[in-house]
């Protein structure tokens, strides 16, 4: 009986084995990983960066020449994975703040990284914030995990990599000379993003489009405080090729922007004002759609639930970033074929990148197959 009951379950395993190198395109029996893991505990690791910008990057509040970050590394049978959290001053954490969520973070508690929904429980339970700091963990986890399974989170999720969306370069409040030089270096891409929120609003989008006819979408931070100004803007920047436009007024101002969103041409975007999770609800009775950061909803799991969640309330999805090296873009690169917009260029726009990570051609975003979130360390 116990003979009969090993041979079953060793005919069912060579069985498998069979189709799966027969029968999946792509799949051969090198990528079948049949390692044997120890069980050991998990380590983390985690070290300040300054991401240094290639040019002084102006939005509606404030300028900067760099930007804080954290990066971090998951490690398990010698197994690295990578993740990040970029920390722009605007938000409220700081590399001080993630040092002191990461040293709360006791991993050696695991010893089986598999278990990623018991351990994401654990760390998103450790405190109330702290989205970037749980984002660099959760970028490191996924990295990881894909590793060990040999695939990148794109193909375990069962997306379609040629359904990337093409990606928008952001062209910062600058001078029309500096302006037009900009767009010129961004002659790849097939739309543009430009930052408005200044009285200079105008004498942008007609700058680049004395330069290029490429779609374009606005986000002005927060810059317009007055509803009918920003529906009338609505519709100059309709006609002007414009095809959405983010946080047009302060995320405060609720009943306005929902007064905007019925009234405007152009779709209505969320950013400032939809950070998580609990926010998408209430938004869809602000917004047409979201844009979904890793560094403000607490990464991969949380972003996806987010996609999820907009869809069934029929939303518009983009997915953003902030500076950030080309592993949290990569990261977040893996869920863009679930979404409308990719605004995935944080890591063009740094001179000190870490990581060889998702490449831009023709201005579409194109997903590699290395396993985890796609990176190698440069
Ligand atoms: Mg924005």
């Amino acid at each position: 009986m116990e003979k009969r009951r090993t041979f079953i379950k060793s005919a069912g395993l060579t069985a498998g084995a069979i189709a799966i190198s027969g029968w999946i395109p792509g799949c051969s029996e090198n990528t079948i990983n049949t390692k044997k893991w120890n069980e050991m505990p998990l380590s983390l690791r985690f070290k300040p960066f300054e991401l240094k910008l290639k040019h002084v990057f102006t939005i509606a509040t404030n300028s900067r020449t760099t930007t804080p970050d954290i990066l971090t590394e998951l490690e398990w049978n010698g197994v690295i994975g990578y993740g990040e959290a970029s920390l722009p001053p605007y938000l409220k954490e700081t590399q001080e703040s993630v040092s002191q969520f990461l040293s709360k973070v006791d991993v050696s508690k695991f010893i089986n990284p598999f278990l990623m929904e018991d351990i994401q429980d654990y760390v998103d339970g450790l405190s109330e914030g702290d989205y970037a700091a749980k984002a660099s963990f959760d970028i490191a986890l996924h990295d990881l995990v894909g590793k060990l399974i040999g695939q990148p989170w794109h193909k375990i999720w069962g997306l379609n990599p040629e359904k990337t969306p093409v990606t928008c370069f952001t062209i910062g409040i600058d001078t029309p000379e500096v302006v037009k030089e900009k767009v010129k270096e961004a002659e790849e891409f097939k739309i543009l993003k430009v930052k408005l929120g200044r009285d200079t609003d105008r004498e942008m989008v007609e700058t680049i489009r004395s330069v290029t006819g490429v779609p374009i979408c606005a986000d002005a931070n927060q810059g317009w405080t007055d509803r009918q100004m920003a529906l009338e803007m609505c519709h100059w920047l309709k006609e002007k090729g414009v095809v959405f436009i983010e946080q047009p007024l302060p995320k405060t101002a609720k009943e306005d922007l929902a007064w905007l969103t019925q009234n405007s041409p152009l779709p209505i975007i969320g950013d400032e004002g939809v950070q998580t999770l609990e926010d998408v609800v209430p938004a869809s009775q602000i917004y047409s759609g979201i844009n979904i950061k890793l560094m403000k909803c607490g990464g991969l799991r949380a972003a996806r639930k987010m996609i999820t969640l907009a869809r069934a309330l029929n939303m518009k999805v983009m997915i953003g970033c902030m500076t950030e090296t080309s592993c949290a873009i990569a990261a977040a690169a893996q869920l863009s074929p679930l979404v409308d917009w990719a605004d995935l260029d944080g890591n063009l726009l740094i001179s000190n990148d870490l990581f060889d990570g998702t490449k831009v051609t023709d201005g579409k975003i194109t997903l590699n197959d290395r396993p985890g979130i796609g990176i190698i360390p440069l």
